[in-house]
């Protein structure tokens, strides 16, 4: 897990959109060089995405400029994977329709403090990885997709993947004081575990929802008819709230925290 440790070491509760980032560069600790499963994921819903570039183009009546917007991009190897990917699609699907393939708008999203130079400087690769292949503008898109990023009706097709699960804030029963009639305390822990109290995962749900829904509601303005998302993200087999395959890691990573917050204190 790469985030600021800013915020999280001087004790005060993250701003979320503002102290957020994965780490920068391309060093040991960089999020480039740290997400192999993400990278997995998006090869793993590539087909769908495809499917659904492809889709998008056709049911918003073949646009001679196709808007594709990542969401949660990221820096590194991943960053342009999936626009890569809806580019080839639609561009196939043009050649068996004997169609000029469209320009393409990517936009590429990320919170504030995401290293989008480093997306940038990569450009230049992808462009030589399409040789002969039509023209497309690569725009940075700082912001939370948790609100308006894009202007009404001007997006054809949003993909994200592993981003939607990063809430946009710690649920506010979790941030109340001990003791306070609204408090839910998940002491010394940084997930659901097996031995939470039962209004932890009910916080957690509750605020997927609420930023969920804000998210959709927000899309739905951006989008034009016909357009359409493809959304991937982690989820749990069962009902089982408690993250019981990933107990080791999470718990780890919860030593580590709780080891830099005695230190602060
Ligand atoms: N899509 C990339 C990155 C996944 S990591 C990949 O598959 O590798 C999740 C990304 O979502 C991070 O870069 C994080 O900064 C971003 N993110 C988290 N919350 C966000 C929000 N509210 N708005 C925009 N981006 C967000």
């Amino acid at each position: 897990m790469l985030i600021s440790d800013k915020a999280a070491l001087s004790g005060t509760v993250m701003d979320l959109k503002k102290d957020f980032y994965m780490n920068s560069g391309a060093d040991n600790n960089s999020y480039a060089r740290n997400s192999k499963i993400q990278g997995l994921i998006i090869s793993k819903s590539k087909s769908k995405r495809r499917e659904a570039a492809v889709a998008a183009y056709l049911g918003t009546g073949r646009p001679a400029t196709m808007s594709v917007a990542d969401l949660g991009c990221s820096s590194g190897p991943t960053a342009l994977l999936a626009v890569e990917d809806i580019m080839a699609a639609v561009e196939r699907a043009c050649v068996e329709l004997h169609r000029r393939p469209p320009e393409f708008n990517l936009l590429l999203n990320d919170l504030y403090g995401n290293d989008f130079n480093a997306v940038f400087r990569s450009l230049p690769e992808l462009n030589s990885r399409r040789p002969g292949k039509g023209l497309c503008f690569v725009t940075g898109v700082p912001g939370t997709f948790y609100g308006r990023l894009f202007a009404a009706k001007s997006l054809h097709l949003v993909c994200s993947s592993s981003s939607l699960h990063w809430l946009s804030q710690m649920p506010e029963e979790l941030q109340q004081k001990e003791g306070s009639p609204a408090a839910c305390v998940n002491k010394g822990k940084v997930f659901i575990s097996a031995g939470s109290p039962p209004c932890v995962a009910e916080a957690y749900r509750k605020q997927f929802h609420r930023d969920f829904a804000t998210f959709l509601r927000c899309r739905a303005e951006e989008i034009v008819r016909g357009g359409l998302m493809v959304l991937a993200f982690m989820s749990r087999k069962n009902r089982e709230a408690a993250l019981m395959e990933d107990r080791y890691i999470w718990g780890l990573l919860e030593d580590a925290l709780n080891a830099m917050a005695s230190e602060v204190c």
